[in-house]
């Protein structure tokens, strides 16, 4: 077995955190290559390394005098150090960084230094040896990550190497310079490197035990989801449920390798498989739910529009063109909607009015503002009769109007939507009909 195991910033935060860390890796030899994140917040409203880093940064563009900053985010390194014992001196390191900074060799070369930083304490602590993520991270001339040339390079380094720490986040690009992904992205650098050694898995270490049922801060302690695929995942993540960045997805799918989502505080907790596809069932008809507020929606009212050919097309070219992506398209016979961010359409509305006008000559056209889409997200659902049925009961037992009802011809989904002020409570009754009071 051959695991690539991914610590997140709350699980670097501290000496403490780290020796859980260390634990976690000891116990499992086939945890050979180690990716970590900077350290994170220790509390609550704590300030992670990064926008430490990141501000430090800002300052020294400015011209302002950093030497107070550096110093900061010295400290948070060498109370980590101190607490694991080691005798690890950053100084020499430090000493660069500031130089840097003032020479102003950018934000990206900046913020990846939390997570280079904490690489080679890491790697001291384990012991083992640490490789600089700019050897093995490529990123092309214009900064797009080069996947190819990444998986080739990485591959090679790592042949002969038992165990490794190599930190997340950063890469270089052809002339040297360090190129970072978007925030969050030391997920992004755990699956590349599962991709180029071929893990058997992917284990993505965080402080929750798993991706769960439902939003935590609507439901207290949701169910841990056991199997997800990799699609009830990007449709749960895109309706608002975050575990993992969104494109740390697409280097382990490229070679069907699993990822777990495992709790560095409950180490012992299965965590979160995150599949391509099983025959495992799932628990219950839906894997989980998300959502997301702020949606608008226009209709269109025509008589006959059924028979206009390229009706839909117009409709949707006023979108294009005045640069607003839409989310869903219901319709019935003689109407059209078209749901919208109410943010990317408020500016643009009267323009796209008259445009809609111009192209379609509509009888009736008004907007709706202030909605909220709920998704129900499961693969079970497929195979289960009347679920569109409960959904609708759960909500209606709620109180709660339905403004719209889309089920994905995947039957990977059903989206409703309601009004912004009923989405908390369109969550929660959806929760209890298919998680808490689901009997099977
Ligand atoms: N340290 C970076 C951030 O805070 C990257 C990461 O943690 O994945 O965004």
């Amino acid at each position: 077995m051959l695991k690539v195991t991914k610590f997140g910033g709350s699980s670097l935060a501290s000496a403490e955190q780290m020796k859980k860390v260390g634990e976690i890796i000891r116990s499992d030899p086939d945890r050979r290559y180690i990716v970590p994140s900077a350290p994170g917040k220790r509390y609550s409203d704590d300030t992670k390394v990064t926008d430490m880093l990141y501000s430090c940064y800002d300052k020294a563009s400015e011209g302002q005098d950093i030497s107070e900053d550096i110093r900061r985010i010295a400290d948070r390194y060498q109370e980590i150090i101190d607490g694991l014992g080691l005798k690890l001196s950053l100084d020499e390191e430090f000493a660069v960084i500031e130089d840097y900074f003032r020479r102003r060799a950018g934000r990206d070369y900046a913020a990846s230094r939390g997570e280079y930083l904490n690489g080679i304490v890491l790697a001291n602590y384990l012991g083992c040896r640490f490789i600089d993520a700019k050897e093995v991270i490529l990123f092309d001339a214009h900064g797009n990550f080069d996947a190819t040339l990444t998986n080739d390079v990485c591959r090679e380094r790592l042949r002969n190497v038992v165990k490794a720490v190599i930190p997340g986040f950063y890469g270089a690009m052809p002339d040297g310079s360090i190129k970072t992904f978007s925030r969050g992205g030391s997920d992004i650098t755990g699956s590349i490197i599962s991709r180029a050694v071929r893990a058997n898995v992917y284990e993505n270490w965080t402080d929750v035990s798993g991706c769960l049922a439902c939003d935590p801060h609507i439901i207290e302690n949701p169910e841990v989801i056991e199997t997800v695929t990799y699609r009830e995942l990007r449709e749960l993540s895109y309706m608002g449920a975050s575990v993992l960045h969104e494109d740390a997805i697409f280097p382990v799918r490229a070679e069907g390798i699993p990822i777990n989502i495992r709790n560095t505080n409950r180490p012992n907790d299965n965590g979160t498989l995150i599949v391509e596809s099983t025959v495992r069932s799932p628990r219950h008809v839906i894997t989980g739910i998300a959502g997301r507020t702020g949606f608008c929606s226009v209709t269109i009212d025509k008589a006959m529009m059924n028979s206009e050919i390229g009706f839909g097309r117009r409709v949707l070219q006023v979108f294009e063109e005045n640069e607003i992506s839409f989310e869903h398209t219901p319709s019935g016979i003689d109407t059209f909607s078209v749901l919208v961010h109410q943010e990317e359409f408020a500016n643009k509305e009267q323009d796209v009015i008259a445009g809609l006008h111009r192209a379609v000559n509509p009888d009736n056209l008004y907007l709706e503002s202030d909605l909220a889409l709920v998704a129900i997200v499961g693969r079970g659902m497929k195979n289960a009769r009347g679920t569109a049925g409960r959904l609708c009961t759960a909500l209606a037992g709620a109180g709660i109007n339905i403004k719209m009802i889309d089920q994905g011809s995947s039957e990977l989904n059903i989206i409703v939507g309601v009004q912004n002020e009923d989405f908390r409570r369109a969550i929660r009754a959806i929760y209890r009909e298919f998680i808490e009071n689901d009997a099977k």
